[in-house]
């Protein structure tokens, strides 16, 4: 791709209204966004030469002006257990992320990447093992939603989840941006709260989020009741420590309704304790907050271990007993490492 490319403003990455805008500064009639707005969320054109009803004088005039980012898939593994999707997206500059898509019946969730690679390096999770390198764009991360709604074998795309590589928080402005694009009545039409960004506490990004109104979910990988334990398990908590991100969701859950999920993940001996389950269900009183537990699934090179299914049975039952919402959420596409922490920007390397 040209460096010129690369300059040209990406449709992708702009609200309907925007793109409105620039149609009118040029002085074309309003249907004509209208109608590319449509091939561009609704009918997920590539390129402006699939946008057969708009004349070919209008694509070429936007091709010379604009770009429409087209992330290239590389890979597509399914997963034999569950029907679990993973593709291997390539960007324009060589740079690879993951997104899986994890269908449900009729429905399907897709689980989208916002940075390749990861700064923070959370032990246990592959996405962070070579560091961040850089933030994906908005067009970026919305292609990687538009690859899954119109891929042939995928049914209804109902649910994005801001889960997969990086930290959605740390890339506010493109996270946000794209989020609204997802949730607009012209881009995806997803309903309110069918988007849930997910974070390791990053607290600048949930002071922006206080600040905005998306209706979102939040989802915090919360992993550890206490900073000791936290700060050993996510070094972010040094520096955002844990009473500091509650405080930052509750603000969150009282000023703009943002429910709240905690994902809570199980490693054997480190934050699975009957006392962190009592510890973690008061968290979430607190907080009108759900808990997904979730079994730590095996990356490569690590010391860690998941608990025995009865352990994590009793810390769920525990959450239970003091009325708390807790499920356990099985690992899916573990068989094609497309499961929780498992994404890494380098697949290409690994065996399918
Ligand atoms: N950075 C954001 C978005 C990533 S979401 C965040 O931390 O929330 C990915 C989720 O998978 C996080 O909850 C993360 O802590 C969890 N995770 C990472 N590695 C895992 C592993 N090996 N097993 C299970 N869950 C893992």
């Amino acid at each position: 791709m040209s460096a010129l490319t690369h300059e040209k403003p990406d449709l992708l990455g702009m609200l309907p209204e925007e793109i409105d805008a620039l149609f009118r500064a040029r002085g074309l009639a309003s249907y004509r966004s209208v109608q590319v707005v449509e091939w561009l969320f609704q009918h997920g054109a590539r390129s402006f030469d699939d946008m057969t009803n708009v004349p070919k004088s209008l694509r070429s005039e936007c091709a010379e002006h604009y770009s429409v980012t087209d992330l290239k898939i590389l890979k597509v593994q399914v997963s034999q257990a569950d029907r679990t999707r993973k593709f291997l997206l390539g960007l324009s500059d060589g740079a690879m992320v993951e997104t899986v898509v994890l269908p449900e019946g009729k429905r399907s969730t897709a689980c989208i990447s916002t940075q390749v690679g990861c700064a923070f390096g959370c032990p246990f999770c592959a996405s962070g093992k070579d560091g961040l390198a850089r933030n994906l764009s908005v067009g970026e991360i919305v292609d990687q939603a538009r690859r899954a709604r119109f891929h042939p074998d995928i049914g209804n795309l109902t649910n994005i989840v801001l889960m997969g590589m990086g930290e959605p928080l740390a890339n506010y402005e493109a996270t946000a941006k794209a989020t609204r694009i997802f949730l607009h009545e012209r881009g995806f039409a997803l309903g309110k709260r069918r988007v849930t960004i997910s974070t390791a506490g990053y607290l600048p990004g949930l002071e922006k989020l206080a600040e905005d109104d998306l209706p979102v979910r939040l989802a915090l990988s919360l992993h550890a009741t206490d900073n000791a334990t936290r700060n050993r398990l996510m070094p972010i908590n040094k520096k955002y420590p844990i009473e500091r991100v509650l405080e930052a969701c509750n603000h969150l859950l009282l000023s703009r309704r943002t429910p709240l999920t905690i994902e809570y993940m199980l490693i054997e001996g480190h934050n699975d304790s009957l006392g962190e389950a009592r510890r973690l269900a008061g968290i979430c009183q607190s907080l009108r907050a759900k808990v997904n537990l979730i079994p730590w699934n095996p990356i490569s090179s690590s010391r860690f271990r998941s608990p025995s299914e009865e352990r994590i049975l009793r810390f769920q039952a525990e959450l239970r007993k003091a009325g708390v919402l807790a499920f356990i959420r099985r690992s899916r596409g573990a068989d094609i490492d497309a499961a929780c922490g498992q994404l890494r920007a380098s697949s290409t390397t690994k065996k399918a």
